[in-house]
């Protein structure tokens, strides 16, 4: 199995909450590396722009929102199969359907409270990674 990268977000119901680090132990528990990591408070357009493709979906004035309502960390995390690896752990979209063990599961609030952004595919894994970081800022 290739060893690849996925993006990440640790999002501002966990931050508010302390749990940077609890997210960030069950990420490297799974195998996945950090090789990069900055603390930001995004703004409106960053969401918006980040988000873009959930444009026309009910919740997206709601998610962009709640995106900007406090800092969040964004990651690149590296490992074998990084894209899959990183979705297993985080869990389902709503965290009631997310499976035990999961960083949803255990530690989030709702479906849109719900800890952690992961990259769907290896190819938004680079468009987000891109939206985020030069390469000189992640160190492998
Ligand atoms: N979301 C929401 N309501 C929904 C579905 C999604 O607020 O009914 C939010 C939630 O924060 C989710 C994000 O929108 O993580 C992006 O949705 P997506 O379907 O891409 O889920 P994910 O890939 O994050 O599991």
């Amino acid at each position: 199995m290739a060893v690849t990268r996925t993006f990440s977000i640790i999002k501002p119901d966990a931050t508010r909450r302390n749990l940077t680090g609890a997210v960030t132990k069950m990420l490297e528990e799974a195998g996945l590396r950090v090789v990069a990591s900055k603390r930001i408070h995004m703004t409106r357009e960053q969401a918006e722009g980040f988000y873009g493709v959930h444009r026309e979906r009910p919740f997206f004035n709601d998610l962009v929102s709640f995106m900007i309502s406090g800092p969040v960390v964004v990651q690149v995390l590296e490992g074998e199969d990084a894209v899959k690896r990183n979705r297993d752990i985080m869990g389902a979209t709503n965290p009631e359907n997310a499976e035990p063990g999961t960083i949803r599961k255990e530690l989030a609030e709702s479906i849109e409270a719900n800890s952690v952004h992961g990259s769907d595919s290896d190819e938004n894994a680079k468009t987000e990674i891109s939206f985020f970081f030069s390469d000189d800022e992640i160190v492998g």
